[in-house]
């Protein structure tokens, strides 16, 4: 009997502990799938794993641009030791490029990648975060944003939007773009139609042309049909990837328009609240990592693939007319005018802007600017035959 009574316990207790063990995994993964919500490959993962969606601008797999979301991702696992992941996906798989702020914004991806003048018509004062015309170069971008007071001021930008920013890699001084006839003076502008973002569109409008907004994946069906006469895009390396050569003949620099444009990682702030602070600072120092490492690239492989172009490919390098660039450096004072005069973020932004970049140009006259005209002059005399 008491035999019996105790087999009887033993039974009770163990449909007590499954039954607690059962509500527990219930409970936890409930828990998991909440804090997830919006990512719909939780399959293969393991308690306290996160994945996340990072949705781009860029055609998918494409070099470069493309390279600075999947870096990001990779330095998330590799930092957490595979407990923050990340999927990236390219321009139309989960959204249109031109949609991921708002997407981001909302929650349908915990991160996305692209360039913050896109967002322009929607934020003014966004156009300082990637590129103005004339104005910085990738260094002194970084410079501002990480010690200069930049990316505290992107974040009060962003912050209606319910987004966090990060600075998301850097070009390098781009190309002034790919035209299908020669620029030799102002007048070859007049009723030019060309991709150009940014507030540079609106100073290329500015002196006659006129100003469509592409995203990169449509650019070469576009100059081909004639839809655009001119686009700009990046640089050597990642031009060469689009195919651009196949279809416009002349390549322009320098790149008036974008002399060190700045990518962006955009966070969800409520994604990016629900991480441990240990993951959180991941988020930040991957992205750090991430954006050295797109402007280290871009400086190892643009002349490769220039001399690519022009060797095997027929490109006819031209630089911009100084008259030109004179209209185009005349024409961004007065858009930069009407622009802080009607918003008054764009205004403060602006503020902080000029701020550095005076400073910074005037030093970087007698060192990185005198550098490298120096060593230009000097390599250039000693070639010279003396006699
Ligand atoms: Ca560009």
């Amino acid at each position: 009997m008491s035999t019996y009574s105790n087999k009887q316990s033993l039974v009770i207790l163990f449909l007590i502990l499954l039954l607690v063990a059962v509500v527990g995994f219930w409970a936890v993964e409930k828990a998991n799938t909440s804090s997830n919500h919006a990512s719909q490959f939780q399959g293969g993962l393991e308690k306290g794993q996160i994945q996340w969606k990072i949705i781009t601008t860029w055609p998918k797999n494409l070099p470069g641009l493309g390279q600075g979301p999947e870096t990001f991702a990779r330095y998330l696992d590799e930092m957490s030791g595979g407990k923050l992941s990340a999927r990236v996906y390219g321009a139309g798989e989960i959204v249109p490029a031109l949609d991921v702020f708002d997407a981001v914004s909302l929650g349908v991806a915990e991160v996305g990648h692209g360039a913050s003048y896109y967002w322009k018509g929607k934020i003014p004062a966004s156009v300082f975060f990637t590129a103005i015309p004339f104005g910085m170069t990738a260094q002194e971008m970084n410079g501002w944003f990480h010690y200069g007071g930049g990316l505290e001021i992107w974040e009060e930008v962003y912050a209606p939007f319910n987004v966090t920013p990060l600075a998301g890699g850097s070009t390098g001084v781009q190309m002034a773009g790919w035209f299908n006839r020669e620029i030799n003076s102002v007048e070859d502008v007049k009723g030019l139609k060309m991709r150009i973002p940014g507030m540079a569109g609106e100073v290329f409008t500015a002196i006659g042309g006129t100003t469509v907004q592409i995203a990169g994946g449509e650019l070469y069906t576009s100059l081909q049909t004639g839809v655009i006469d001119a686009t700009e895009w990046v640089g050597p390396y990642n031009d060469l990837a689009l195919g651009l050569h196949e279809i416009a003949k002349y390549y322009y620099y320098p790149g008036w328009h974008e002399p060190g444009a700045m990518l962006e990682f955009i966070v969800n702030k409520d994604a990016l609240k629900k991480l441990s602070p240990e993951l959180r600072a991941i988020v930040k120092h991957a992205a750090r990592a991430a954006n050295q490492d797109m402007l280290d690239e871009f400086t190892a492989r643009n002349n490769d693939a220039l001399v690519n172009l022009v060797e095997n490919h027929g490109v006819q390098v031209r630089r911009l007319p100084d008259d030109v660039l004179l209209a185009l450096y005349s024409a961004s004072q007065v858009v930069m005018q009407e622009l802080i005069e009607k918003d008054p973020m764009a205004a403060k932004v602006h503020r902080s802007f000029s701020d550095f970049y005076d400073g910074v140009r005037q030093y970087h006259h007698i060192s990185e600017q005198a550098y490298i005209n120096a060593r230009d002059k000097v390599i250039d005399a000693s070639n010279i035959p003396k006699d």
